[in-house]
């Protein structure tokens, strides 16, 4: 057979009337059908990706996404139950087949309120690692509405797109954590006197993207690349999560309850109520109070409290989460041959230094640096395979840190 009678063993055609013709043992390929068998390769590729996701997620019953999170967040019992039925039911909603029953189970989008550092972004961070889809941490403080000084709403998704590696289904099936939503929150009552482009604006823009919506994406964001092509993400499916310290909104709590308290003795208001943290008395209409417009208390649903870090819980911090601090600096040593070893008082220690000055949970990370630092800087250098940690040891380095100035930092 003559060069010129080669043809496609798929599409038949002639070699003249192909770019290109590639021979195998018996057969040939032309390019056009290469590029038809990389399409249904790749579309195969994100079906099955797709079932394994749903396999996955479909064995994760709500106790083991509870105990998946004990391993890394301490305390915080109640924010992990509520979180773990949530994203249960979330992922039970995206996999349900379509029935003709009418009945559409609502999106379980989270507000979760509490002090910072108390582990609101842990537990989303948490969740996602669990179920391996892409997560996007957003600060509500940088949006702002369309066309104002700030970033768009959309470039929330983004930073999702960036995450899932530019794989839409992935990035659709992801988490966003929008941190700081309290910052957002109606600045008055009135909201005619001035235009509020960076509180209820926002809240506004956000309404059609928790509920669920097909929405263009500047896949760089910004406005700086004018040019380049939107993608289209659909909104549906994405689990969103908000987090803030609602500085303040005890004030509103307990006004609430005093009001619905009336008739009741002092004292037994006292007996019911435990006063250390309001926050777990919370409901929906105390966000409304603090400035969030119910069209958006009603599109996160599932409203859940942090409970601020008393000293067992900072104490259990440093050592007990799978990758606790203390056990980082222990595979560091180790990767010198240090055995390092860190006495109970000295842990005590640290946790005192941590609550003294205020630091929570994200100090205790600066005070090790503060105690370690020496060591980790002169024992890789030295004979020395053991460094034993005393509470004099930690108190002698703190001392001579600067470990006030952490203060201003925190
Ligand atoms: P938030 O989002 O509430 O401000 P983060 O989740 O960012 O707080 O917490 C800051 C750091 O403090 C975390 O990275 C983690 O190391 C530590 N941390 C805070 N709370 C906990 C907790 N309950 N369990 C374990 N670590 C915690």
């Amino acid at each position: 057979m003559s060069k010129e009678d080669l043809e496609c063993s798929f599409c038949g055609r002639k070699k003249a009337e192909t770019n290109l013709l590639i021979a195998g043992l018996d057969a040939h390929i032309c390019d056009r059908c290469i590029e038809q068998a990389h399409g249904i390769v790749v579309e195969e590729a994100l079906h099955s990706t797709n079932s394994e996701l749903s396999k996955e997620l479909m064995l994760k019953k709500p106790k083991l996404i509870k105990e998946f999170l004990d391993d890394y967040v301490i305390g915080q019992e109640h924010t992990k139950k509520v979180m773990s039925v949530a994203v249960y039911n979330h992922y039970k909603r995206l996999l349900q087949p379509k029935t003709d029953d009418d009945i559409e189970i609502q999106k379980s989008n989270i507000i979760i309120v509490g002090q910072t550092g108390t582990g609101k972004t842990l537990v989303a961070k948490t969740i996602a690692r669990m179920l391996n889809v892409p997560l996007a941490i957003v600060d509500a403080t940088v949006l702002t509405e369309a066309g104002y000084v700030g970033e768009d709403v959309e470039s929330i998704l983004t930073r999702l797109l960036q995450a899932a590696d530019y794989n839409v289904e992935k990035a659709q099936n992801g988490i966003v954590f929008i941190d700081e939503i309290d910052k957002i929150a109606r600045k008055s009552d009135n909201p005619s006197i001035t235009r509020d482009v960076s509180g209820e604006g926002v809240q506004q823009a956000l309404l059609k993207l928790l509920e669920g919506t097909t929405v263009n994406v500047p896949p760089k964001g910004g406005r700086k690349h004018p040019d380049q092509k939107f993608i289209e993400v659909d909104t549906e499916n994405i689990l969103f999560i908000a987090g803030g310290a609602f500085d303040g909104i005890e004030r509103h709590i307990s006004k609430r309850l005093n009001m619905q308290a009336v008739g009741f003795s002092a004292s037994k208001k006292e007996d019911f109520l435990q006063r250390d943290n309001m926050l777990r008395y919370i409901i929906p209409k105390d966000l409304k109070d603090f400035g969030l417009i119910p069209e958006i208390i009603g599109r996160l649903p599932v409203l859940t409290y942090m409970d601020p870090l008393d000293k067992g819980t900072l104490r259990a911090i440093l050592t007990e989460p799978k990758n606790a601090i203390i056990k980082q600096y222990k595979k560091l040593f180790e990767m010198d041959g240090i055995d390092f070893v860190i006495t109970q008082e000295a842990l005590d220690f640290i946790v005192e230094q941590a609550i003294e000055y205020k630091l929570g949970a994200r100090g205790l990370r600066s005070l090790c640096e503060a105690v370690l630092t020496d060591a980790m800087y002169e024992l890789p250098s030295t004979d020395d395979k053991t460094l034993n940690v005393t509470k004099e040891y930690a108190q002698e380095k703190l001392s001579k840190s600067t470990i006030k100035k952490l203060k201003a930092v925190s």
